[in-house]
This record gives C-alpha cells, sequence and structure tokens, in this order.
C-alpha cells in the first residue's frame, strides 16, 4: 500500500530520536510505497520555528543581526545530527546547502531591520525554514540508514492562496503537482521526505499553512496522491480521553470518527492540527496516529466508521474570554444578533462558542482571551444606538474555561446531559454558560478558570471513561 507519514517536531528532536525515525520507515518501506513530512527540528532549548519567528521579529525592531547570531546554533543542531546519522561522503554538501539558506535568511534580516517593517510574507520565509533545514536532514540520516531518500520543498507541490501565515491550499492544482513530481519517485522505490507547513503561491512565492501546520500538510498530500492511509507519528500512545496530566486514568481512544476528532482537535485536545481531517473525509481515507517511541503500540484509528460508546473524550479550552451583551431591549430586537457577530468578525475575533437563552435577554459568546479587546471596542460601536435607546444595558467580560464533552455516540442517547450536569453539581462546580450543536456530538460548558481541572476529572470520572 501506499502510505504518507509525518514525524513531529520533537520525533525528530535530536539523532536518538531521528535514528528510531529511519528505523519505522525503513521496516514500513519493505512493505509500503513511503512518504514522508517533516516538522522544524525541536530541541528542549532550540526550538527552530520559534526561534526563526524571534529573529525576524527582532530584525523588524532594529536588531538586523539577530538571525545572524541563531544561524550557527540551528546549523550545529542539524550538524550534529547529520555527523551520527548522515554518511560522511554526504555531509560538506548538506553542511554547505544549509549554509547558504541560513546566509539568506540572514541576509534578509539586515534589509528588514533597515526598512523597520515586517510583513506576513517576509515572516513566511523565516517561520518555513526550519522545515527546509529539516527535510534535508532527514533525507541524509534515511540514505546514511540505506534508503533512496531525497528531500522535495514543498513549494513545489502545495499551491496556496494568498494569505500568508494561515494559507489554504488550491487542492487542484496541488494534485497536479503532487502527482507529477512524487509518483515517479515513488515508482522508482525512493522515499520522498517533504517539508510540513510550507506551500506557495501560483507565483511560486513561499507561504505557510498555520502554526503547526506540518499535519495539514501531510493529509493534503495524502488526498492528492490516493494514499490507502495517513500515519501521524507522535510522542503520546494516540488521542486520549482527557489530558493524562490531570486524569491519571486517562487512556487511548481505539477508534474516532472523523467528526470526533474534529471537535476534539478543536477542543484543545493538542493532537492534530485542527484542519487536518479536513481533505481526508471526503474520500475516506484513515488517519492512524502512533507513537514514535512506542511503536508497537496501536495507536488511534480515525475513519468514517462510527464507532460504540456515548461520551469518549473531555477537554479543555483554557485562555478563553465569554463575553455577554444584554439588556432589557433586546426581546424581539430583529438582527441585533447578526449585528453582534458581524462585529465580532470585523474584530478579526473567532467565536468558540455562542449561547442565547430564548427569554432574549443576552447573548453570550466565547472568544479566545487575546482577541477579546477587539472584540469588545467592536461591538461597543456596533451597539452604540442601541445604548443610548437603553435596549442595550451592558457588555460583560469573564475570563473563563470551555470545557468540551465529544462522542457522536451522545446522539439520540438520552441522559448523557443530565449525568454530566449532575457530575458537576456533584462536585460543586457552577456552570455558567452552556452549547449543545444539534449534532449532538460535542456538549461543551463554560466554568471559571479556576473550576476547570475538577470538571473535568468529574465528567472523565462519571462516564468512567
Ligand atoms: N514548525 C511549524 C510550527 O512550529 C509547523 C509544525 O510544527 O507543524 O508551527
Ligand atoms: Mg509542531
Amino acid at each position: 500500500m501506499r502510505v504518507v507519514m509525518k514525524f513531529g517536531g520533537t520525533s525528530v528532536g535530536n539523532a536518538e530520536a531521528i535514528r528510531q525515525v529511519a528505523k519505522i520507515v525503513a521496516e514500513n518501506h519493505r512493505e509500503h510505497e513511503v512518504v514522508l513530512v517533516v516538522s522544524a527540528m525541536n530541541a528542549p532549548d532550540l526550538r527552530t520555528t520559534d526561534t526563526l519567528i524571534a529573529a525576524a521579529h527582532a530584525a523588524a525592531a532594529g536588531d538586523g543581526d539577530a538571525t545572524a547570531e541563531v544561524a550557527p546554533r540551528l546549523l550545529a543542531m542539524h550538524m550534529e545530527v547529520a555527523s551520527a546519522l548522515a554518511k560522511p561522503s554526504d555531509c560538506p554538501a548538506l553542511e554547505e546547502e544549509l549554509r547558504t539558506m541560513l546566509a539568506y535568511l540572514s541576509n534578509l534580516s539586515r534589509s528588514i531591520a533597515i526598512l523597520g517593517e515586517l510583513t506576513p510574507r517576509a515572516l513566511d520565509l523565516f517561520s518555513g525554514l526550519g522545515e527546509r533545514l529539516n527535510a534535508r536532514l532527514i533525507a541524509a540520516a534515511l540514505r546514511g540508514a540505506g534508503l533512496d531518500a531525497c528531500a522535495v520543498d514543498a513549494t513545489e507541490l502545495i499551491v496556496t492562496d494568498e494569505r500568508y501565515g494561515m494559507a489554504s491550499p488550491l487542492m487542484d492544482e496541488t494534485r497536479e503537482q503532487v502527482r507529477a513530481c512524487l509518483q515517479p519517485m515513488l515508482l522508482a522505490g525512493q522515499v520522498p521526505v517533504v517539508t510540513g507547513f510550507i506551500g506557495a503561491t501560483r507565483d511560486g512565492v513561499p507561504t505557510t499553512l498555520g502554526r503547526g501546520g506540518s499535519d495539514y500538510s501531510c493529509s493534503i498530500l495524502g488526498a492528492a496522491l490516493d494514499v490507502q492511509e495517513v500515519w501521524f507519528w507522535k510522542e503520546v500512545d494516540g488521542v486520549l480521553s482527557a489530558n493524562p496530566k490531570l486524569v491519571p486514568a486517562a487512556h487511548t481512544l481505539p477508534r474516532l470518527s472523523y467528526s470526533e476528532m474534529g471537535e476534539m482537535a478543536y477542543y484543545g485536545a493538542n493532537v492534530l492540527h485542527p484542519k487536518t481531517v479536513q481533505p481526508l473525509v471526503q474520500r475516506g481515507i484513515p488517519i492512524h496516529i502512533r507513537n514514535t517511541f512506542n511503536p508497537a503500540h496501536p495507536g488511534t484509528v480515525i475513519s468514517n466508521e462510527q464507532s460504540s460508546g456515548t461520551a469518549k473524550a473531555v477537554t479543555a479550552i483554557k485562555d478563553v474570554t465569554l463575553i455577554t451583551v444584554g439588556g432589557p431591549g433586546m426581546l424581539g430586537l430583529t438582527g441585533v444578533a447578526a449585528r453582534i457577530f458581524g462585529a465580532v468578525a470585523r474584530a478579526g475575533s473567532n467565536n468558540l462558542l455562542i449561547s442565547q437563552a430564548s427569554s432574549e435577554q443576552s447573548v453570550c459568546l466565547a472568544v479566545p482571551r487575546a482577541e477579546a479587546g477587539a472584540a469588545v471596542a467592536e461591538l461597543r460601536a456596533e451597539l452604540a444606538n442601541d445604548f443610548s435607546a437603553h435596549d442595550v444595558e451592558h457588555i460583560g467580560v469573564l475570563e473563563c474555561t470551555i470545557i468540551a464533552v465529544v462522542g457522536s455516540g451522545m446522539r439520540g442517547t438520552p441522559g448523557i446531559a443530565g449525568r454530566i450536569f449532575g457530575a458537576l453539581g456533584h462536585a460543586g462546580i457552577n456552570i455558567i454558560a452552556i452549547a449543545q450543536g444539534s449534532t449532538e456530538n460535542n456538549i461543551s460548558l463554560v466554568v471559571a478558570p479556576a473550576d476547570a481541572d475538577a470538571a473535568v476529572q468529574a465528567i472523565h470520572q462519571s462516564f468512567r471513561l
């Protein structure tokens, strides 16, 4: 079969980890056609993407040497792995190539310092460099392990729109390019090592797909190549029923549906980038999540199949602000909800949860804390006349945590909400707001940040998840 597999930043964080990656790839390559997608290297003391982004911002603030200062450390980190794992004859050319790429960025840094301005387009050149360095390193390490591996920049494969920093793929063009480039390599028995996270516009200008976007890259390639399976190698045994730091009894979920995974990705279970399932759903390509450091564990399989069970997992999104717009005149005031959400959208803020009771005296919505200030300012401007008319009397803000209980088997099963609220009542936890979409695969509640951990624990225990 044909698989595309992605290794996260920590799975490729040092020579030992990359040796393990090479072993996994070599074993699977005996039976399968394998495409590899890699993130930038994440060592505990040197997180490549964060470091490059910080250097770009330092340049914009006037420190044009910031990149030149970190470049030798990045080069050393990559070459140290190369000297352990690559063929000695491969190392000089690799070093030269990485050096040239870092030098280009150091020069760009100096220009940015002179201009005093960092555009999103220039920032993408910085943030995406880690993947380019690492794909070359991993390809060399795989050659060291006897595989015919070759680094490929996704700028040659993934065609995106021009939303720098958060680009979306243009799937038809991407499919054409991916097949033209990777198909012949696979047929020749090669292992393409593709950079995650990056793409390029139709004009060839590099873009990035958003932080953590290598997962998304992997599923874009999987869909474009019609692979049989997409594998994500992580540092955990699959998707867990809750954060194990909070809930020691948390366990790996063997099966999930795409929609359950979509809900969980969104709700803070930091397993896959939220967009990852999108390209695969239509084609029904299953996702496997497995542990690089425990490859014998079967992990989690995510597919179209509905699996048994009601509530499966409970997650928490922290750092959220609940905004409440209320007033006596909102009852029957047609269009007020549209204006409220329009204002929040204009502020560029993302609604995480919406709730309005049928008395219509207030509408509340939750947004990420960092976006709350702008949303409230825009709401005040939009509703200025309603305030003068006393139709709207207050806009309240409250720091909170959203707790989401996920599982598509909750649909049509009576008593689930009762059990959740019962568990929280029993634990003495106050619920501030509630939302459940009519798909019924997610019940979300808002609690005070101080109650969040206890809420997750109480719900997990009540369902013996
Ligand atoms: N290196 C990128 C980031 O840190 C992409 C990824 O890791 O998926 O956001
Ligand atoms: Mg990552």
